[in-house]
């Protein structure tokens, strides 16, 4: 869009859309007659408009004055103290033909500017001269006056003593122009038809059009990058707010599926370790260290179906949670109890060898046998003990297993440790 603007403003501009022009028609201004009678000359004439609308100046220039003339003049406005501001035009454009007695006579042109530094309402000679002479044709044509050719006469500034810093020509206050027969004028007839007296200028120059233009464009490029620069924070910020939101969401699954992991490892009812994963849990331990030594307690509690019989399911339950309790309390952290199924226990014991395996079984056994249990009698626990053979969880809990059930054969209530053979068949 503002390439677009852009080009349209310079074909705009070479167009001539920036042209501005100032014309002083007689139709809308008052073209006076001056000549050097009051100086004592004997010079005759007139200023009238003939039926073209044209202004014409015709005198007769006589001798009687040193420097005879004749001339039109054109006040612009009512106060000569309020004049018009040329300085934003190029050029005067004198539509005019010049007849005099003889050839190739010039015409001068007065531009008059007042300036309160110099010029006072009642002295007309104080409004400064800038002025230029030039040679129009006979016949009617456009003559165009650079703006930048007036001069400021030097008699008009030795006369009134003008400081240097207003001894230069000045358009910004003028509020006369004439127009006068030359400075070498022959004596005789003269006769100047004037058309018309613009003024041609810019609105704007070509320098201050494509600074302007370069402005804009680097104004424009600085809010877009402003805008760019915003935008890219802003998405910058929400991807790190939904960046933070996604973690936080990551933190609470993680803290949720560790703690439905522990549910799901975790019995019920005692708040022992279930079975679920327990190689792979005991795989860890054990594989720490280079022997792969471990030893298991298998723990199955006597005649309990008697007691569910006897008192209920829910005091069997209850005798369940103390017989936790009594197994924890009797294990060390780094034995890992687990509820195997019902009423039986496993005691995992990675940092045990044999003997002291047995030796926990024992005491376990034995506070089973003192402990005071709910239902008021007493309740009793065989436990089978075995090491690791053949570097086989699978193999040591069978071998556990195969113990318990000598435990159970043998009476009940004591330990039995694994021993190949005793293997029962
Ligand atoms: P043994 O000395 O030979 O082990 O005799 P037992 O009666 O304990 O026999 P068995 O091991 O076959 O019986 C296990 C009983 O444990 C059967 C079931 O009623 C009971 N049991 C298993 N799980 C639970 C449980 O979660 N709660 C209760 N209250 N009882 C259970
Ligand atoms: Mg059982
Ligand atoms: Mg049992």
């Amino acid at each position: 869009m503002l390439l677009f603007l852009s080009l349209a403003i310079i074909v705009w501009f070479y167009a001539g859309g920036a042209r501005s022009t100032y014309t002083v028609s007689p139709t809308e201004f008052n073209f006076r007659y001056i000549d050097d009678t009051p100086m004592g000359g004997d010079t005759q004439g007139t200023v009238t408009l003939d039926e073209n609308g044209h202004v014409v100046l015709s005198c007769n220039l006589g001798s009687g004055y040193k420097w005879p003339f004749c001339e039109v003049a054109v006040s612009l406005s009512a106060d000569a103290a309020k004049g018009i501001d040329l300085t934003h035009y190029h050029s005067m454009v004198i539509s005019a033909a010049y007849k005099s007695p003889e050839p190739n006579q010039r015409l001068r042109v007065y531009l008059r500017n007042f300036n309160p530094d110099y010029s006072r309402i009642d002295d007309p000679v104080s409004l400064k001269f800038n002025g230029l002479e030039y040679n129009p044709s006979v016949l009617m044509s456009e003559y165009v006056l650079p703006l930048k050719a007036f001069q400021v006469l030097s008699w008009w500034i030795s006369d009134l003593d003008v400081p240097l810093e207003h001894a230069g020509p000045e358009l910004d206050n003028i509020s006369l122009i004439e127009i006068a027969t030359g400075s070498a004028a022959v004596l005789g007839e003269h006769e100047l038809v004037i058309k018309s007296i613009r003024f041609d200028g810019a609105m704007l120059s070509e320098s201050k059009l494509f600074q302007g233009i370069t402005f804009t464009w680097l104004f424009t490029i600085m809010v877009l990058l402003t805008v760019k620069y915003m935008q890219s924070r802003r998405i910058y910020n929400l991807e790190r707010s939904r960046a933070d939101r996604l973690r936080a969401i990551n933190v609470a699954l993680k803290q949720k599926s560790e703690t439905l992991s522990v549910l799901a490892t975790t019995d019920a009812l005692t708040g022992l370790r279930n079975r679920l994963n327990i190689y792979q849990e005991l795989e860890m331990h054990i594989t720490s260290r280079e022997d792969r030594s471990c030893t298991v307690l298998c723990l199955d509690i006597d005649h309990f179906k008697r007691v569910n019989d006897t008192y209920g399911h829910d005091m069997g339950d209850k005798l369940l949670v103390n017989a936790a309790k009594i197994i924890r309390e009797q294990a060390n952290s780094r034995d890992v109890v687990v509820r195997w199924g019902g009423e039986e226990f496993m005691i995992f014991c990675p940092k045990r060898n044999l003997a002291q395996a047995s030796f926990l079984a024992e005491k376990i056994r034995a506070a089973f046998e003192c402990s005071s249990w709910a239902h008021g009698e007493p309740l009793t626990c065989s436990i089978g003990v075995s090491s690791m053979r053949e570097a086989s969880i699978a193999a040591m809990i069978a071998d556990a297993d195969d113990a318990l059930y000598r435990a159970k054969q043998q009476g009940r209530n004591r330990v039995e440790v694994f021993s190949e053979t005793l293997i029962t068949v």
